[in-house]
């Protein structure tokens, strides 16, 4: 019997910290789109020009790693983390397609993550390696992925495939913020994670 094309998907971020918004896409990508898995994949530390504060990438690779050891179907990979210099998608895209080019590969984001796609480095390469999933987020329009896709050039539906994922409207910064008043993070992490900030005091310097 030949064997059917593996289909996995790869979702990228800061990670800063895991929260459900990111695990409910995931899992909804794989729904979706058929996929054996998710690999979850924490950006590398990022200059820290930006003004924003950016957890150690050890304490975000654990908390994601926390965030999805118990699903049978999400795994994590270290490359960026262990990259130096700049975390590039194409090159993180690239990388995994040269590992299985058998494989079809699927890169996962959010629909603010997709708009800003153009403005990213090499994002031809992008396109060349990987399917797009656009994942629906609160406060973000999937309908300019049409404009998106004619300023790429490239065929409607070919490339970029949006996904309806049940509303979750968390964020990383919304956490932080929360972390930094003194608030609870509740049921916006996984309560594993949740544990690992307070017990590592992981974002104590937001408070400073
Ligand atoms: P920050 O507020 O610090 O930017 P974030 O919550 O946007 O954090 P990221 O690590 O920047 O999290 O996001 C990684 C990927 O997950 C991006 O593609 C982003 O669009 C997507 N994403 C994040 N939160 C959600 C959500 N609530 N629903 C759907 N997609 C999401
Ligand atoms: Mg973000």
């Amino acid at each position: 019997m030949v064997k059917a094309r593996r289909a996995i998907g790869l979702m990228g971020g800061t990670f800063n910290p895991i929260h459900y918004g990111h695990l409910v896409a995931a899992e909804a990508a794989l729904d979706a789109f058929n996929l054996d898995q998710v690999i979850f994949i924490p950006s590398g530390q990022p200059p820290h020009k930006s003004g924003i504060f950016v957890a150690d990438a050890e304490h975000r690779y654990l908390m994601t790693f926390l965030a999805i050891v118990s699903n049978q179907r999400f795994e994590m990979s270290r490359v960026e983390i262990d990259r130096s210099g700049p975390s590039y998608t194409s090159d993180t895209l690239s990388y995994f397609d040269q590992l299985d080019a058998s494989a079809a590969w699927y890169f996962i984001t959010g629909a603010d993550a997709i708009l800003d796609i153009v403005s990213w480095h090499n994002p031809d390469s992008i396109f060349r390696h990987a399917q797009l999933i656009a994942a629906s987020r609160p406060g973000y329009s999937l309908n300019r992925i049409r404009a998106l896709e004619n300023q790429l050039g490239v065929k409607s539906g070919e490339r970029i495939h949006p996904l309806e994922v049940p509303a979750l409207a968390i964020s990383s910064s919304q956490i932080r913020e929360r972390l930094k008043g003194g608030l609870s993070i509740k049921y916006l992490v996984p309560e594993a994670v949740e544990h690992y900030i307070v017990k590592n005091a992981v974002y104590a310097a937001l408070k400073a």
